[in-house]
């Protein structure tokens, strides 16, 4: 007879594996099925975010930041920095250090829960009808395991272009991004989104090429327009060459080079790189999640259908993170795991997607918060705006920092704050403070009447809220 647990999540991700251990201090027997192989050949929880992501994409990012700042920013300081060189084998050797440590950190979060250690299980697993979890092995070697409940936490992969495909030395997908032993003379990234920007800034700031070819005419289109604007002015200094509206149609490995043609509103062009990163959005990882008859519904696309609670309308089936609707983020996708191991130990459990922060860790940073000025006015919403520069801010120009500025959006009527905007040094730590505001349904005067600290980052926040209603301090209004 199989195993019986009182959940078995399939997924070791930031959702699965919060919500495994989430389970566990609830006192529910609990097993984890992960399927990821690290570099090391060896089984690594964590998922996507740890392995082959937010983790080590946030290393790179670092170790590439003080490099461009030591050979670009530090002269201004009157520190002088002649024949810095990047040694780029210890930089990865450095990220895959940090993965091990949080990857390896999860297997001990595990046994430490509250003595109700979870237990891991490395190998594929397929849901069947009756909650059963039926498991290959990477030896080959089948297992099965019940459920009382099931949480889905499958995840996501890279989308591939036809024309592309990955074989990750010249034509690359997040992973093999992550990995480039060589400084690339030329990089060529497919897709202005998220990754293209974060992982096109680490070769940037080493000293590659990078053009970044974008389907879309608008650059950063999820973002707010004032903040995608003084964020392109920041890449463009920065060398990044980003070309709008661009369609590619072919990728040909020729030798050591890629071939690309594509096209825009000048006709057919063609580019040829010595990598290429294609970043062209990620999909729900559900091939060979679900057998015949579990009753488990699928969109077209592969997303896990669910109601607001995660749950799949199976009974005692839920599904949560990348592989079901919302924004395929980290936090999201765990505070979702921790909802649902609530909502199975029957307390209230609940996120709320419109308080999801959203970060982009390029230079500026990129962050926020609720709604676009363009969303609200689309949908009809009145709204009024206050915005502020970093410019005008002393910390930020104390610390050579002056690029960017917060927005803040506001009910026209109810002065509800319903977004707040960040282009700027380290704004991924200050965009909280709108979270906060929005869970407790502040208005735009609630934040301008907080006392900030001087000299902070966070007085831009104040002052764009004070400008709101026309009385910023600092600028005119
Ligand atoms: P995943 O992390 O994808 O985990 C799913 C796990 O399930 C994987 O280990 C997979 O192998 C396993 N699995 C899948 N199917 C099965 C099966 N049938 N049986 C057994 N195991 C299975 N998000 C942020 O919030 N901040 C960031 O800075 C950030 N940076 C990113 C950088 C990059 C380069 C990438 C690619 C993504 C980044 N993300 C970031 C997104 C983030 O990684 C995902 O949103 C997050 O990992 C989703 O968590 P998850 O648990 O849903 O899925
Ligand atoms: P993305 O959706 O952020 O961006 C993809 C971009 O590619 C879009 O701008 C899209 O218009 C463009 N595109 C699509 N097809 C194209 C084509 N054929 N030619 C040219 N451009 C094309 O996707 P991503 O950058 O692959 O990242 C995937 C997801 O991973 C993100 O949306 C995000 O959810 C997550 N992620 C988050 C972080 C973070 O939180 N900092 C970092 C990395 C990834």
């Amino acid at each position: 007879m199989s195993e019986q647990f009182d959940v078995v999540i399939i997924g070791g991700g930031p959702g699965g594996y919060v919500a495994a251990i989430r389970a566990a201090q609830l006192g529910l027997k609990t097993a984890c099925v992960d399927a990821f192989i690290g570099k090391d050949g060896k089984p690594a929880l964590g998922g996507t975010c740890l392995n082959i992501g937010c983790i080590p994409s946030k290393a790179l990012l670092d170790s590439s930041r003080q490099f461009h700042n030591l050979t670009h920013l530090f002269k201004d300081h009157g520190i002088s920095a002649d024949n810095a060189r990047i040694d780029v084998p210890a930089m990865v050797a450095r990220k895959d250090k940090i993965v091990k440590q949080f990857t390896g950190g999860i297997t001990s979060l595990f046994k430490a829960s509250k003595g109700n250690p979870v237990t891991a299980i490395a190998g594929f697993g397929t849901l069947h009808p009756g909650k059963v979890v039926r498991i290959k092995g990477h030896d080959g070697k089948e297992a099965e395991i019940t459920g009382k409940h099931i949480i889905l936490a499958a995840g996501s992969k890279p989308i591939e272009l036809p024309f592309a495909k990955f074989d990750n030395v010249r034509i690359l997908d997040n992973a093999g991004a992550l990995d480039i032993s060589a400084v690339p003379k030329r990089l060529g990234v497919i897709g202005a989104g998220v990754i293209g920007l974060e992982l096109g800034s680490v070769w940037r700031r080493l000293g590659s090429e990078v053009t970044i070819l974008e389907a879309l005419p608008d650059f950063l289109a999820a973002a707010d327009a004032d903040i995608a604007k003084a964020a392109a002015r920041e890449f463009k200094k920065q060398g990044l060459d980003i070309k709008l509206g661009a369609k590619v149609s072919k990728a040909e490995i020729k030798g050591e080079e890629v071939h690309l043609t594509y096209a825009d509103d000048k006709g057919e062009q063609s580019l040829v790189v010595d990598k290429l990163l294609v970043a062209v959005g990620r999909r729900a990882a559900t091939d060979g999640l679900l057998a015949e008859g579990t009753g488990v519904k699928l969109s077209p696309r592969g997303v896990i259908e669910v109601d607001g609670h995660c749950a799949t309308g199976v009974e005692g089936v839920w599904a949560i993170g990348d592989c079901v609707r919302g924004p395929m983020l980290a936090h999201k996708a765990s505070e979702e795991g921790i909802a649902v191991a609530e909502l199975i130990a029957g307390l209230p459990g609940h996120v709320n997607l419109d308080t999801v922060p959203w970060v982009i860790y390029t230079e500026p940073e990129i962050a926020w918060v609720g709604k676009t000025e363009k969303e609200c006015k689309d949908a009809g919403i009145p709204v009024k705006v206050g915005t502020f520069p970093f410019a005008a801010i002393g910390r930020a120009v104390a610390m050579n920092e002056p690029a960017g500025l917060v927005k803040v959006v506001a009910h026209a009527e109810t002065d509800r704050i319903l977004g707040l905007h960040l282009c700027g040094a380290n704004v991924s730590e200050m965009v909280h403070e709108g979270v906060v505001a929005m869970e407790f349904h502040g208005s735009a005067e609630d934040l301008a009447r907080i006392c900030h600290a001087h000299p902070t980052m966070s007085e831009a926040i104040h002052e764009a809220a004070l400008a709101v209603d026309k009385r910023a301090i600092h600028k005119a209004n």
